[in-house]
């Protein structure tokens, strides 16, 4: 039985499963590189006066189970849901809005295509249901192909509720974990408008076109959680990302939790193959029964674990191991709202205030990734625009803004140019994309903060800039997630485990894999299961 932990990093799932393990009795510490916990989970000011979410800025994955058991509420979290939860301008100048009650739904869709608006409950109905299902899986360790006998029990309850699926939604599910986005959309609506709104889920974090085969997975990931129990929702946290992760280390403290900051890791320390502790990048070694890594699978394997410890084949695979999430991240001070074309008016409105998704249509998303594999980035490129100050007024000076820039497909390395070298003609070419739907968006820009796929693996450690710690392709997800034979957040050494967004159920701010490595770990204490 452990007595002592280590945690690799200070990221949401390496504080989760820093609680579960202390709240179990273990003596647990982190180490984190940065000075600040949450990892890609955080709040900072960006420009005086002007703070924001710096990288993830909206929430609806995070489990209301770790929600309850940290009392996140109870430590002051405030999750607000948006008015609307999409606005997206279309191409022939008028614009779709999704959200506010079904009804109201089906009204604006009705606007392009009766026969969509028509579709839109049995296709919602759909995704619930399959939802219903990835919820349940996404709190359950994968079955594990080394685990045999002993796997089996997990294996076939999971097989079985799949199984017990009337034979249309195994039929659906099929499609979503194998089709692309357009093939699955294509299938329940005809117009372009609905499909680019509901498209969008699929090529976030996916540096993918919408006819990518397993697109659609990607799409059905981003609708299994909610918000105050408000299925498929999005919504705010009230002070940014940073509310959650500041809220998870005070419940990490309370159960005596050490979080170590500018505490870098610099190897994983081993001793006949069995992980012994970490030794930091300033000299010191700490010694510990268990190491959990939330830091991402490439991360650990290639840079902090010795070589030697894995066999071959497990180094090409995880040489192989797919990142590179293609997305650009921009925060932006504004000194006014946009002032939409289709939509004029800088007074606050409903739309301000959703997801604003600017490409027009799929042919769009296809075209900005063929591009950036060509050019480098998209030179008509996807932004999703968030402006979190309309509905959290303390993230800016009274009257001014805020706004998350989220851009897809971003080539994560270039050809013959850095990321540094390029990414202000980035970010230029990013404004001037909003600008062009809203013309005084330009005008209005006070400051900004920009992240290429560089930046966000230098300041947070994500590889390749992957905001999901690896693709969440077929070939990378549930049991073989990082990598066949190690779903059961067990590392190829004994007592080193997984715990961050690179294992089941995948990436985003949900804790899951967090709660799930500490299960597994505290397997271990027969009597502790939750
Ligand atoms: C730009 C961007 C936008 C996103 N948008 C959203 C969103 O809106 N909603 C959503 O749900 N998800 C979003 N995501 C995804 C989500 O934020 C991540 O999948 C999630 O935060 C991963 O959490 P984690 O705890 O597993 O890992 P991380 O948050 O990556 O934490 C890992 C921690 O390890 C630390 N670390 C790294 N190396 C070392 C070392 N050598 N020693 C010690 N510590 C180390 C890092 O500093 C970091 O604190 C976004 C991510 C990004 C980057």
């Amino acid at each position: 039985m452990p007595r002592t932990a280590i945690v690799i990093g200070a990221g949401h799932n390496g504080l989760v499963c820093a609680f579960y393990l202390a709240r179990a009795g273990i003596k647990v510490t982190i180490c984190e590189r940065r000075n600040i916990v949450g990892g890609a989970a955080v709040t900072e000011e960006f420009h005086p006066g002007f703070r924001n979410s710096v990288a993830s800025y909206t929430v609806s994955l995070l489990h209301e189970k770790i929600i309850a058991d940290m009392k996140l509420h109870e430590r002051g979290l405030k999750i607000l849901e948006r008015p609307i939860s999409n606005f997206l301008p279309t191409e022939d100048g008028g614009y779709l809005k999704l959200g506010g009650g079904l009804q109201r739904t089906q009204q604006e869709v009705a606007k392009f295509s009766a026969k969509d608006a028509a579709a839109l409950p049995a296709y919602y109905d759909m995704l619930d249901a399959i939802g219903d299902i990835l919820r349940d899986l996404s709190l359950q360790t994968p079955p594990n192909q080394p685990d045999g006998l002993l796997g089996l029990p997990r294996a076939l309850s999971q097989g079985n509720r799949l199984r017990r699926l009337p034979i249309d939604q195994q039929r659906n599910l099929l499609d979503l974990f194998t089709k692309s986005a357009r093939d699955v959309l294509t299938a329940w609506f005809e117009s372009d408008p609905i499909k680019a709104a509901l498209g969008f889920d699929a090529i976030v974090g996916n540096y993918a076109s919408p006819d990518t085969p397993g697109s659609a997975y990607v799409l059905l990931h981003h609708t299994f959680g909610g918000v105050n129990g408000k299925k498929g929702a999005w919504g705010h946290a009230v002070g940014g990302m940073g509310a959650i992760t500041q809220a998870m280390a005070q419940a990490c403290q309370e159960v005596g939790v050490k979080i170590l900051l500018d505490s870098p890791v610099k190897q994983v320390t081993t001793h006949n193959t069995r992980a012994t502790g970490v030794l930091l990048e300033s000299g010191s070694e700490i010694p510990s029964d268990i190491v959990a890594a939330n830091v991402g699978p490439k991360l650990l394997f290639t840079k902090l674990v010795d070589p030697a410890s894995l066999d071959e084949d497990f180094r090409k695979r995880i040489a192989n191991y797919k990142v590179g999430s293609g997305t650009f991240r921009m925060n932006v001070a504004l000194s006014e709202l946009p002032s939409f074309t289709c939509l004029p008016g800088t007074t606050p409105a409903e739309h301000h205030a959703s997801g604003i998704i600017l490409a027009p249509t799929l042919d769009y998303m296809d075209r900005a990734y063929t591009d950036a594999r060509a050019h480098g980035w998209s030179r008509a490129p996807i932004v999703e625009m968030l402006i979190p100050s309309t509905v959290d007024p303390s993230l800016a000076p009274p009257g001014q803004h805020v706004a998350s820039l989220f851009c897809q497909q971003v080539a994560p390395t270039l050809q013959g140019r850095t990321w540094p070298d390029a990414r202000e003609e980035v970010a230029d070419l990013m404004i001037e994309t909003v600008n062009r739907h809203a013309p005084n968006f330009k005008a209005s820009v006070l400051g900004r903060v920009s992240l290429s796929p560089w930046d966000l693996e230098e300041k947070f450690g994500l590889m390749g800039g992957d905001i999901m710690h690896g693709h969440m392709s077929l070939d990378q997800l549930w049991a073989t997630r990082p990598i066949l034979g190690h779903a059961s957040y067990r590392a190829p050494i004994a007592n080193l485990y997984m715990c961050g967004a690179g294992t089941h159920p995948g990436g985003g701010v949900s804790g899951l894999p967090g709660h799930n490595a500490a299960r597994e770990i505290l397997r271990k204490k027969k009597h502790i299961f939750f």
